[in-house]
């Protein structure tokens, strides 16, 4: 019986508390707090039991630390940006209440993300006896996983990973992005980064492609190399690995558009003047583009994530594939929300109940590879996203 906070009311946070409220024996209270408290109160509309909602800034610790000691609650799990987690882990401390996000902290000034600033937190929550869990999404997250339970239980030694994010779903638009439209597109124009033979390696955004066919009839999908913040993480905690590459599939008149947008100047993120007025050219276009949390009843089609590991069991070389595959329309029926705000919420609510649950409890800064995989595992069958494992899979052979 806990009692947790949800910082965020987008597509993520109306998954992770419609998940949560479905749990009344591990989430027995929840409060879902953001910067517009309306967005809190239509998904709290949504659910079949009563929850607390309020408005907070989370970029100020003062305004996060008087909502803790008004609610005092469990667990902090942090939905809102990117930009908040430093802020959120600071009154998380300051309160004294364990933490967990899906996202890397990045400055809103430099496009770049890495774990650094999080990591340098390990100390301070050791000596608070806090756990903050880190990336609790499904890329971040359920990858990471997925990656630990292979090397767990299928290989001796991992040598190779291959985490590929396919989303075979169609929402209508021209052009719109799955997640927050800012983070989506900072991620996607950033240059590539893989894990090769002990150091990263940089090459030119969207530089490298190959096709790839999904299990089960989902489809065949061109997938393109990009650096996605599980890789620093992964190739770090297991350094037997020579290579690690993370793919993420793009429709053609997703790229066009993207292109057409970065040549004239529309994804930059350093202000300009325009009539008097400071504009950051991003931030202007997510106001154009649709909001993320509308796409549900129009996104048809399916998801399919996973990682391919090549290593070594019993002196043998082998390979195993790992992957959920979810249906864009189930998830509205459930939830009201397309498969990527779903397949993120998810792991979300599960990373809390592990902690909640004592069963992943520890004190520091952890990353989700560090802890055991298979009770995890175990919830994501039960609530929502069922996975498979192909050993061998043929398109092993199309992999490094
Ligand atoms: P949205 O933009 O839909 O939602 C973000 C929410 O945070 C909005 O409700 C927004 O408020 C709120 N917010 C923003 N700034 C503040 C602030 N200063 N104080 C309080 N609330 C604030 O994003 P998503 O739901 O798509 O994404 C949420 C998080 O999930 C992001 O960090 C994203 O990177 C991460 N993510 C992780 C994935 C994974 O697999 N690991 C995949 C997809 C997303 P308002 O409505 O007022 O703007």
């Amino acid at each position: 019986m806990s009692k947790v906070i949800i910082i965020g009311a987008g597509g993520v946070g109306g998954v992770v508390t419609h998940k949560c409220a479905q749990l009344p024996e591990v989430f027995s209270e929840i409060v879902l707090a953001s910067r517009t408290k309306e967005k809190c109160d239509q998904i709290a509309a949504q659910l079949d039991r009563p929850i607390t909602t309020a408005a907070v800034d989370a970029d100020s610790v003062p305004q996060l630390v008087e909502l803790f000691n008004a609610h005092k609650p469990d667990l902090v799990i942090n939905v809102a940006l990117p930009y908040q987690d430093l802020t959120i882990m600071d009154a998380c401390l300051e309160y004294g209440v364990h933490y967990l996000d899906t996202a890397n902290y990045e400055p809103p000034d430099t496009a770049k993300f890495e774990y650094s600033w999080q990591w340098a937190y390990q100390d301070k929550f050791k000596n608070a006896n806090l756990m903050a869990l880190l990336g609790s999404g499904f890329d971040p997250g359920a990858t990471n996983v997925f990656t630990a339970y292979l090397a767990k239980h299928y290989f001796d030694e991992i040598e190779s990973l291959n985490i590929i994010d396919v989303n075979g779903g169609n929402h209508g638009y021209a052009f719109a992005t799955n997640f927050n439209p800012e983070i989506n597109i900072r991620e996607v124009s950033a240059p590539s980064r893989h894990w090769e033979g002990g150091e990263f390696k940089e090459t030119p955004a969207m530089s490298k492609s190959q096709p790839f066919t999904c299990p089960d009839e989902v489809g065949t999908y061109n997938i393109y190399r990009m650096y996605h913040e599980e890789l620093e993480s992964l190739a770090k905690h297991f350094p037997s690995l020579k290579k690690a590459q993370f793919w993420m599939s793009f429709s053609e008149n997703y790229l066009k558009h993207l292109e057409v947008l970065e040549n004239v100047g529309m994804t930059g993120i350093e202000p300009v003047e325009f009539e008097g007025h400071q504009i950051i050219p991003l931030q202007f276009l997510k106001a154009l583009l649709p909001d993320p949390a509308s796409l549900g009843p129009r996104t048809k089609g399916k998801t399919c994530i996973g990682c391919l590991v090549k290593g070594k069991k019993g002196g043998k070389e082998k390979s195993a594939f790992i992957y959920n595959i979810k249906d864009h329309q189930d998830c509205y029926r459930e939830v009201k929300s397309q498969a990527i705000s779903y397949t993120t919420g998810v792991p979300a609510m599960i990373g809390a109940k592990m902690m909640l649950e004592g069963k992943w409890m520890q004190s520091g800064v952890w990353n989700m590879e560090q802890m055991d995989p298979d009770p995890f595992l175990e919830d994501m069958n039960k609530y929502g996203l069922p996975w498979e494992v192909i050993e061998d899979p043929d398109f092993a052979k199309d992999f490094d």
